[in-house]
């Protein structure tokens, strides 16, 4: 059994950012009080807004110092549609932190959730999508030449080692969702008939799910792959792609399962993860308390599984268990905030998330 606490960064940002991780700490103090777990939290006021007035960001020297004392990085939302940083980009600490700390996959777990109302009717839809974040397009290698008025270039890198890695998070998620009952199905979304690139994404995914035959495997063209989301969303339980086409895929089953305000996410290394809401700072709606604290619960309860699984603990992947037990039934049964229909706040779905969880 663990005995010494776990150390968690909080960052909680911007806008909404701040109201939801609030909420999410008071569900982590039940989570302490009920399940034997030690959770110390250190909190980062790291934001856009503290960029404006201050012109401070988070250093390099600031992300070793969180990346050397702290188990995992618990984030809200960062980014403000007027704040840009240096370089003249939206400012988020997001992209810095997948970069210094190598995440290499981002988990976008997306389900319909009974008692919410997707775009798709009566369509079963539990999918986890697995993205690759520190290459493909946005690798940052740039252009061949300067772009100008006339061509602008950019390039696709796929290596061996990254792809490996990236495929051996997809199985073993795939072996660890078949425990509650999800098929254990790992599909590649590709476009190998057009790309170098992913030729070779395919090849090290052949390799990989030959290694792994126990779990069944399944590739699929990414034009084709978009479609049958939508169609039949069935078909997928884990699917796993390179960084473009898993920066739409993910959106698109953020959209199937319900909406942003109920989509978590996670950008994870072999040693390191950020658990943050797929959602921005949603500057609409900031300080009215009518965000939907759900999609930062469900990022709360990734980070203690992926906490247990590291640490084979299973004290902490039953909290992280529990928190989404006790979110499916208030999904189920209200409060609801405006964004799912409701007129429920933030406190009250809070409110009712810590009541489920201490039933
Ligand atoms: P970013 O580019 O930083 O991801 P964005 O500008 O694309 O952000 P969001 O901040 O995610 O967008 O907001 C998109 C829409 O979804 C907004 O109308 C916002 O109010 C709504 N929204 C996002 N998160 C939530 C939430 N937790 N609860 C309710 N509504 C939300």
């Amino acid at each position: 059994m663990r005995t010494k606490p776990y150390e968690i960064a909080v960052i909680p940002g911007d806008g909404i950012g701040i109201e939801i991780v609030d909420a999410a700490l008071a569900l982590l103090d039940k989570c302490e009080a009920h399940y034997g777990i030690r959770l110390n939290r250190t909190r980062y006021d790291f934001s856009a807004e503290l960029y404006r007035s201050t012109g401070r960001k988070i250093t390099a020297a600031e992300m070793d110092e969180i990346g050397e004392t702290k188990d995992a990085v618990l984030f809200g939302a960062m980014g403000l549609p007027d704040v840009r940083g240096p370089e003249g980009l939206e400012l988020g600490a997001q992209v810095e932190m997948r970069a210094h700390y190598g995440l290499f996959a981002s988990l976008r777990p997306v389900r319909l959730f009974a008692g919410v109302e997707g775009p798709l009717k009566n369509q079963h839809v539990d999918m986890l999508v697995i993205r690759e974040t520190s290459e493909g397009m946005f690798a940052g290698l740039g252009d061949l030449h300067e772009p100008n008025d006339e061509s602008a270039t950019d390039r696709m890198t796929i290596t061996r080692a990254t792809s490996e890695k990236l495929f051996d998070v997809a199985f073993s998620q795939a072996r660890a969702r078949r425990k509650r009952g999800t098929p254990g199905r790992v599909t590649l979304l590709h476009k190998s008939n057009a790309l170098r690139s992913n030729v070779l994404l395919e090849k090290v995914f052949d390799e990989v799910a030959a290694r792994n035959p126990d779990v069944e495997s399944a590739k699929h063209y990414i034009d084709v792959g978009a479609m049958y989301m939508v169609t039949d969303p069935e078909r997928y339980d884990v699917i796993v792609t390179e960084n473009i086409f898993g920066d739409i895929t993910s959106e698109i089953a953020a959209g199937i399962g319900g909406g942003l305000g109920i989509a978590p996410s996670a950008d994870v290394s072999l040693t390191h993860g950020v658990f943050q809401p797929s959602h921005g700072s949603a500057p609409d709606i900031a300080g009215r308390g009518v965000a939907n604290p759900i999609a930062m619960f469900l990022s709360a309860a990734m980070m203690l599984e992926w906490l247990g699984e590291r640490h084979s603990d299973p004290l902490c992947t039953r909290a992280g268990q529990c928190i989404q037990a006790a979110v499916e039934i208030v999904l189920a049964e209200g409060p609801r905030t405006p964004d799912l229909g409701g007129s429920a706040s933030t406190h009250d779905v809070t409110e009712a998330v810590l009541a489920a969880l201490a039933s």
